[in-house]
């Protein structure tokens, strides 16, 4: 075993940096010290930022990342980013090893006329915006309108559809961003239609996601029982090698059509085997165009055939749910069709020392659950190229790196710092009975973490 540790910089906090965190300050041969690197000043990634603030079984899964937190061998960084404060070769020259866990941090274009309509937005900037994401603090939703279209048939778009339907009761006992409980409690939609391009048996969301639909207080759920007519492809798939969420699907979805009409408030519409086409409006989004496909079968997936049969569903707001996609990070290597890092098994194609985990690695799919096999592959490799190379370790020593990422951003967020803050959150949060409430400006997180505001002398907690 080598005299002191290897040092690994994780860049990214979210699922997939911290199970590779995880799994690095678990080995003991060799033994690893992980400097946790965040462009935010909180941890957690999309399970802070991400997840649903109605599914907070789902969040609890932080409390793994809070015990990997605690090891000896962690450190956290947050309000550092790389390519802004600290370069790759910078890293690199630090570290024995770095690992890209930077997620898929933008959306997938929806590219039709009109898609550019005010009124249209990605899902992902409306996630951001009710979870808080400092980034997506300001953004400005319409929601006095009475129908919204959700395109796209996967979990973010169920998300989305959900929590357009929940009462101000339902909302105001989440970790909402206190910005959109406001904004949604007040909203006026009564319909929401989310699209599908392909059927119900292609569809990408799983069946506790579409079991939540069913069982919403406040809207009735439609599924037209035309939609569930298969082709002739489906239903041999179905037959023949469908996976259990498939079959649980389509055994819902038929129970959903025999429904008979509610009066609850709202409606949620799931529409299937309907491309948008055109979005149509004159200086605001008025109505989709949506044309109907059929199902052929392509190379190894079924795919969606456009029949030419059009209809236009009246609609003031849009949300493209159609998938996260990743962007480059200066100075190293990007799959721009696939938007991913390329790598064999986690370690980036043609560099050395340089590892990548999660939506980054392997593009934006798969359960938070994921990650934890993800990472243990890519820090499996990690460790056996250490092994390997038998070099003793090139780490700067944790003191020197510190200094360093302190001279480049004086408001450093130690884990101290984040520990911080979200006392002060979960301190805001308990007398209403809620989580936490969440600081959703980058100076307001700074503050409660013991930082002095820009300019003002610091007062750290760490
Ligand atoms: P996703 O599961 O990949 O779904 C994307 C959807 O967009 C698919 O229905 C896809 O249809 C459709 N789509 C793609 N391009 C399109 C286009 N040009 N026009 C129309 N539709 C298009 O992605 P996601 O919903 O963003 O979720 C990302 C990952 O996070 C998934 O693995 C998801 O399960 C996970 N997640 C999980 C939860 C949960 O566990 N509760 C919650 C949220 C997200 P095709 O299938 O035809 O391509």
């Amino acid at each position: 075993m080598s005299e002191r540790p290897y040092r690994v910089a994780v860049i990214g906090s979210g699922p997939a940096g911290f199970y590779a965190a995880g799994e690095l300050v678990g080995s003991a041969d060799p033994e690893v010290e992980v400097d946790v690197i965040e462009r935010l000043p909180t941890p957690w990634g999309l399970v802070r930022s991400g997840v649903a603030p109605d599914h907070p079984k789902i969040k609890s899964v932080s409390r793994i990342y809070e015990r990997t937190a605690a090891h000896p061998r962690f450190r956290f960084f947050g309000n550092v980013e790389l390519g802004r404060d600290v370069s790759h070769d910078e890293l690199l020259a630090r570290y024995d090893a770095v690992v890209y866990a930077v997620g898929a941090e933008t959306d997938r274009p929806l590219r039709i006329p009109g898609a550019d309509l005010p009124g249209v937005w990605p899902a992902t900037k409306f996630v951001g915006w009710y979870n808080g994401h400092p980034d997506h603090r300001d953004h400005d939703f319409d929601l006095s309108v009475e129908r919204a279209v959700v395109v796209g048939n996967g979990n973010v778009a169920v998300d989305v559809a959900r929590m357009l339907c929940l009462e101000r009761d339902e909302l105001a006992a989440t970790d909402i961003a206190d910005h959109a409980l406001e904004a949604m409690a007040g909203s006026s939609i009564r319909e929401v239609v989310m699209v599908g391009r392909r059927g119900p048996v292609q569809a990408a969301f799983t069946t506790p996601e579409l079991r939540e639909l069913g069982e919403l207080r406040a809207a009735d759920v439609v599924v037209q029982p035309e939609d569930l007519l298969l082709d002739p492809h489906s239903r041999a798939h179905l037959e023949q090698g469908a996976t259990p969420t498939t079959m649980r699907n389509i055994e819902l979805l038929a129970r959903y059509a025999e429904r008979p009409a509610g009066d609850r408030p709202r409606r949620i519409v799931l529409r299937f085997l309907r491309s948008p086409v055109e979005i149509l409006g004159d200086g605001r989004v008025e109505a989709v165009v949506l044309e109907r496909n059929e199902i052929v079968p392509g190379e190894g997936v079924m795919m969606a055939r456009p029949t030419g049969e059009r209809e236009e569903v009246p609609a003031e707001l849009v949300f493209a749910s159609i998938g996260y996609r990743g962007v480059p990070l200066a100075g190293v290597p990007f799959d721009e069709e696939r938007g991913v890092i390329p790598n064999d098994g986690g370690a980036v194609t043609g560099r050395e020392r340089e590892y990548v985990v999660g939506w980054i690695k392997r593009g934006p799919s798969g359960i938070i659950g994921t990650n934890k096999k993800d990472a243990k592959e890519t820090v499996t490799r990690l460790l056996a190229d250490l092994r390997s190379r038998g070099e003793a370790p090139r780490g700067a020593p944790g003191a020197e790196t510190e200094a360093f990422l302190r001279s480049r951003e004086p408001r450093l967020v130690t884990q101290a710092h984040w520990e911080a803050i979200d006392r002060h959150e979960r301190g805001l949060g308990e007398p209403h009975g809620r989580e936490r409430v969440k600081l959703t400006r980058v100076e307001e997180l700074l503050e409660a973490g013991g930082h002095a505001r820009e300019g003002e002398s610091s007062s750290a907690a760490a």
